[in-house]
């Protein structure tokens, strides 16, 4: 967890997401663009899902919508001008997305719009994607909010109801290794993982773990305790703290799976699969379990929720999240 991430916008195909050997003609780049907004639309999907299914177990619920967003300023350089061209932008936030089956998929919202106005603000050089989804929440917590968005010169305002979800979001990252994280509030997935999943609940079985972290609120706990989080987490105390919230995540994961109806023996598929090299040398260190000792606890949580019909589960580990680690 908590592993950095860097962006590269360098991708040269649409599927499966390479890194770019040499420069795209002007068509290349936009279907690098179609592909990364399809692996985006995908994982905030899942999210969505879990998230929802889920409320019952967070601490933090937020208003949400469905829309998913994107910044101008994320498309720099050579894909700047293909970015523009495809989605519009006509102010920095535009709407990558709409999730099927939430409240914004009632409208007919097309990913050429851009968002002027949440409400009363003004959000047209909103710096950040954050920014604009917590204008979001803040103006809909009411249940539903006035969205004004601009396409192709014509301007509108929306009444969109909101939905209350578990706090957090998934972020898409091109890379060409394989990786997962989480920092406490934003998941982050690496296109290369993304593309050795093509099952959705293989997938799923990622963003629950990462999700679990923050539902049991781990990088807070770990900061408190004093934990480091680089070289000297394989040692002693910081090396059994690490490894205790790892199998944790581990085990809640498959219960905010199942909650969200995924299943849950995806998880086990995953370590025994993919998993495996996710995360290079770090499943080799102290603070990781090895694929196949989580293969197995996955398998005896899955087994045990086999056996409850209730929905969502609330799992007794729930409770342990307000005691401090030690
Ligand atoms: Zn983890």
């Amino acid at each position: 967890m908590a592993a950095t991430l860097t962006v590269i916008p360098g991708i040269a195909e649409p599927r499966p997401l390479k890194p770019a050997a040499a420069p795209g003609t002007g068509l290349d780049r936009k279907s690098d663009l179609r592909a990364l907004q399809a692996a985006d639309l995908r994982l905030a999907g899942i999210f969505y899902r879990i998230a929802k299914a889920n409320a019952a177990l967070c601490q933090t619920l937020v208003p949400a919508t469905g829309l998913i967003l994107h910044s101008r300023s994320a498309y720099l350089g050579q894909y700047e001008e293909a970015a523009a061209e495809l989605f519009g932008f006509e102010a920095a936030i535009g709407v990558e997305g709409v999730l099927p089956g939430s409240p914004a998929a009632a409208f007919d919202i097309p990913d050429t719009s851009s968002l002027t106005h949440i409400a009363a603000a003004n959000v047209r050089s909103a710096t950040t994607v954050q920014q604009a989804l917590r204008t979001i929440e803040q103006a809909g917590s009411g249940g539903s909010v006035d969205v004004s968005l601009a396409d192709r010169g014509r301007q509108r305002t929306l009444r969109i109801p909101t939905e209350r979800i578990c706090a957090g979001r998934v972020e898409a990252q091109v890379s060409a290794t394989d990786n997962a994280g989480t920092d406490g509030q934003t998941i982050q997935v690496t296109t290369e993982l993304m593309n050795r999943l093509p099952e959705d609940d293989q997938l799923a079985a990622v963003v629950a773990h990462e999700f679990a972290h923050i539902v049991l609120d781990h990088p807070d706990r770990l900061t408190r305790a004093g934990v480091a989080r680089g070289l000297f987490r394989e040692f002693g105390r910081n090396r059994r703290l690490w490894r205790q919230t790892e199998i944790e995540a581990d085990r809640l994961s498959a219960y905010l799976m199942a909650n969200a109806g995924y299943d849950p023996r995806a998880a086990q598929r995953f370590w025994l699969g993919a998993g495996r090299r996710v995360g290079g040398g770090l499943l080799a260190s102290g603070t990781h379990m090895n694929a196949r000792q989580r293969a197995a606890m996955l398998a005896r949580e899955a087994a045990a929720i086999a056996q409850i019909e209730a929905r969502p589960i609330m799992p007794e580990l729930l409770t342990t999240r307000d005691m401090p680690l030690d």
